[in-house]
Parts: C-alpha cells; sequence; structure tokens
C-alpha cells in the first residue's frame, strides 16, 4: 500500500485526485494539506493547513496548488525524502535545475499534463515540427487559472523548438493592437492563452508549410481526464530516480 498525502486538497484538480486515490485499492490517503480548506474532509481525511502537522508515515505527495506554494511543498518534500507528483504549473528553468539538486534522496516527477491525450499531441506536435515552416499554439483554459501561457504550451513549443531550427520569421510591422501576436516562446514560436469561463483545458497547435495547414487539437472537458497519469506517476516514481520531466517519460510513445 502506497500512503499519499495531497497538497491543494481542496482544490479543483487536488479533491478530484483524492478521490482517485480513495478508489485505488493500492493506495492510502494518509494526509491532506490545504491551507484555504483547513478543517475541511478530504474523502474522510482531515485537510491541514501545513505539512508540519502531518503526524503519519507519507511515500509520496501529489501537488496540484500554485507554483510559488509548491516551491515550498516540494523542498518539504524533498527535504523529507519524500517522492513528489506534481501537476502544478508556472515553473521555470531555474525551478526544475534546484529541484532536480534537492531530489537526492527521493524522486520528483513534474508533468504539466496528465491527460494521455495532450501527452500524444505534445508527440505529435514535436513529430510534425520538422515539416513544416510556421507554427502557433492557441491554448484555452477556464478563466479560474493564474498562469499563462499553460504548462502544457510551454512544454509543447520546447519540443517542437527542439525538434526544429527552421521556423520563418514573424512577416508582423505594425501592431494595432499591443499583444495581438501573443507571446514569443521557444524557437520563436507564437504563443496565444485564452481564458474562458466554462472551459477546462484545451490546445490547439497549427502548423503551416506552402499550400497546406495541420492542426492538432486536444480538448480537456473533465479533471477525471488527468486521473490515470497522476496514479500511473504515483506507482511508477520509486523507479525514478531524481526528476522526471513529463508523463510521456513513463509511457512507451
Ligand atoms: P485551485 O482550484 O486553485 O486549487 C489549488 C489549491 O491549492 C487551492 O485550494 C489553494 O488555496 C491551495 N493551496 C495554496 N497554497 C497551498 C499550499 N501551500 N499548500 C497546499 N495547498 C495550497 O487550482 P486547480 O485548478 O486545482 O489547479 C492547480 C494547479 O494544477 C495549477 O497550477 C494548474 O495549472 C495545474 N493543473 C495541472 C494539470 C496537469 O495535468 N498537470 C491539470 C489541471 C491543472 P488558495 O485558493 O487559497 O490559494
Amino acid at each position: 500500500m502506497i500512503r499519499i498525502g495531497v497538497f491543494g486538497a481542496g482544490g479543483r484538480v487536488g479533491a478530484t485526485v483524492c478521490a482517485a486515490v480513495m478508489a485505488d485499492p493500492a493506495l492510502e490517503l494518509v494526509a491532506a494539506i490545504d491551507p484555504a480548506h483547513a478543517g475541511e474532509s478530504a474523502d474522510g481525511v482531515e485537510i491541514v493547513a501545513d505539512p508540519a502537522a502531518i503526524d503519519v508515515p507519507v511515500d509520496v505527495v501529489i501537488d496540484f496548488t500554485h507554483v510559488d506554494a509548491a516551491r515550498t511543498n516540494l523542498l518539504w518534500a524533498a527535504e523529507q525524502g519524500v517522492h513528489a507528483v506534481v501537476g502544478t504549473t508556472g515553473f521555470d528553468f531555474d525551478d526544475h535545475e534546484r529541484f532536480r539538486k534537492a531530489f537526492a534522496h527521493s524522486n520528483c516527477i513534474i508533468a504539466p499534463n496528465f491527460a494521455i491525450g495532450a501527452v500524444l499531441m505534445m508527440s505529435f506536435a514535436e513529430k510534425a515540427a520538422p515539416y513544416f515552416e510556421t507554427a502557433e499554439i492557441v491554448e484555452m483554459h477556464h478563466d479560474m487559472k493564474r498562469d499563462a501561457p499553460s504548462g502544457t504550451a510551454m512544454l509543447t513549443a520546447e519540443r517542437m523548438a527542439a525538434a526544429s531550427g527552421e521556423w520563418a520569421p514573424d512577416p508582423t510591422e505594425q501592431v494595432v493592437v499591443a499583444g495581438s501576436r501573443g507571446g514569443e516562446g521557444p524557437g520563436g514560436i507564437h504563443m496565444h492563452a485564452l481564458r474562458v469561463r466554462g472551459m477546462v483545458a484545451s490546445q490547439e497547435v497549427i502548423l503551416g508549410t506552402t499550400g497546406q495547414a495541420l492542426t492538432i487539437r486536444h480538448d480537456t472537458y473533465d479533471r477525471s481526464a488527468f486521473m490515470p497519469g497522476v496514479l500511473l506517476a504515483v506507482k511508477a516514481i520509486g523507479d525514478r530516480p531524481g526528476l522526471t520531466i513529463g508523463l510521456d517519460q513513463l509511457l512507451d510513445l
């Protein structure tokens, strides 16, 4: 039985994670941490405000919080020798380097998207990149999302930029409304972040070359989409020393 603690247990994704952990016979939810929901119950486990209040052994913590909170939570997990499965987005390169050093006695998996369809979308976009000269990424999320662009959009652009250095320059000479061309991501790939009430998470990667365009689109309709990936990571993390970035590392893609 793997003993699980959930950071952000009262949040949109964290609450779904607690229920998924409870429903898995190989896992046991032993701790739930979320200052905004302290004192409430997460599937029968009392939510505490701070990890210092955890008085039971934990094997793996799962973090779906906010980037500032997650930075602290992950360093706590590394100090405690507890494995961490992280879905929180918004980390930068320096964070990754810090976590790479910190996780010397336990392991950490950071995946900006735990939905299998999104993992495949990134893989297809990376594969298509060398055959096109222009590419833009449009990510669409609910209107409560705090970071932009999404971690999935960033990772997609990073992988496409690594797969091809042959991107055409932006032809724009006059910007009438500031920001119309979106943000310039890795490889100069333009990224557009939409925040739409009612939406969960969607992304389109639009690639173009002479006379043709390819659109790769993924839609998440429900947060349950992330749970098989989270549970897979929880069960695999013991065998993945150090820092692993991206769920595709755990899949035979
Ligand atoms: P949310 O509903 O705002 O939930 C986050 C929860 O964490 C909130 O209750 C928040 O409280 C709490 N929190 C803040 N500081 C904390 C701390 N130090 N320790 C423990 N809990 C703390 O957000 P969400 O929609 O669930 O998303 C959470 C994160 O997951 C975001 O970064 C999002 O981009 C990411 N995400 C990733 C995936 C993936 O597949 N990887 C999928 C969906 C979402 P307050 O509201 O008071 O701050």
